[in-house]
């Protein structure tokens, strides 16, 4: 018998293949012949898998319109499978990169609009997403953001991801307090959703990207931050250093949230 989460893998087909990440394959799928599925084949020894499946069923609980909805899990085989959403459009920041030079401010504030609401549920909730960056945000055909991979990052087996000092570690994306102690929170969220919305103003470029990870700690360490994006107006621009402030006087993404509507 199978619980609410379990999905039966025998409901599932599989279609194209619509990318690659830290833990394998994802491909499209239908899930009982009717509804298109995101469905990731976690490679073995890439996943912390049991604490990653208990934590599942909290995370199916999660549900918001700028969230990418867990469906649930096939975790009685090998490789397990996630099934997810499908966003038709893939992710956030190959969209921006290409089709550069087509958005207009407004569209682009939309698009930081989008990923502010999920991220304010995410609060909300007392979820903390720990490596929200455009990689990580996916687009649908109806051109929504959602918000993708949320708590992820704690079942990354791989060092180099884990570890603050390790090379594929979020550094550019990472307040001091994280990359310092491994201090994530809400607020830690809050800064990289400053560097997120960089992100996106910039169309898809990469932050610090004449640095390498350790010299971008000693600039951010100093005061040194991201430069205002050509598309981004100052009122916006003073939004994102908001997100980079120190943690102590940092405001929330509820305060982020209702900044972007002014
Ligand atoms: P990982 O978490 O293993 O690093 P990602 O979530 O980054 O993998 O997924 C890798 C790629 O697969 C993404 O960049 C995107 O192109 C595609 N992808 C992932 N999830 C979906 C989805 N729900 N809908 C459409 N494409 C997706």
């Amino acid at each position: 018998s199978y619980e609410m989460w379990e999905i039966n893998p025998s409901e599932l087909t599989f279609m194209k293949e619509l990318g690659s990440g830290q833990y394998g394959q994802v491909r499209l799928g239908m899930w009982r012949s009717q509804h298109k599925v995101a469905i990731k084949a976690i490679k073995e020894g890439a996943m912390y898998e049991e604490d990653f499946i208990e934590e599942a069923k909290l995370m199916m609980k999660l549900s918001h319109p700028k969230l990418v909805q867990l469906y649930g899990v096939c975790s009685q085989q090998r490789p397990i499978y996630i099934v997810t959403e499908f966003m038709q459009q893939g992710c956030l920041v190959n969209y921006l990169r290409q089709r550069r030079g087509s958005f207009s401010p407004g569209l682009l504030l939309e698009m930081c609009l989008d990923v502010c609401e999920g991220m304010e549920y995410l609060e909300a909730n007392n979820f903390i997403h720990r490596d929200l960056a455009a990689r990580n945000c996916l687009m649908n055909d109806a051109m929504v953001v959602k918000v993708s991979d949320f708590g992820m990052a704690r079942y990354v087996l791989d060092n180099q991801y884990t570890s603050t000092k390790g090379a594929k570690f979020p550094v550019k994306w990472s307040p001091p307090e994280v990359f310092n102690y491994c201090k994530f929170s809400s607020k830690s969220d809050v800064w990289s959703y400053g560097v997120l919305m960089w992100e996106v103003f910039t169309e898809g470029q990469m932050p610090f990207d004449q640095s390498l990870n350790h010299e971008v700690v000693a600039m951010v360490t100093n005061g040194h931050r991201l430069f205002r994006p050509k598309m981004a107006p100052p009122a916006l621009y003073d939004i994102m250093q908001l997100c980079w402030d120190n943690v102590s006087g940092r405001k929330t993404v509820d305060v982020c949230l209702f900044s972007l509507f002014l």
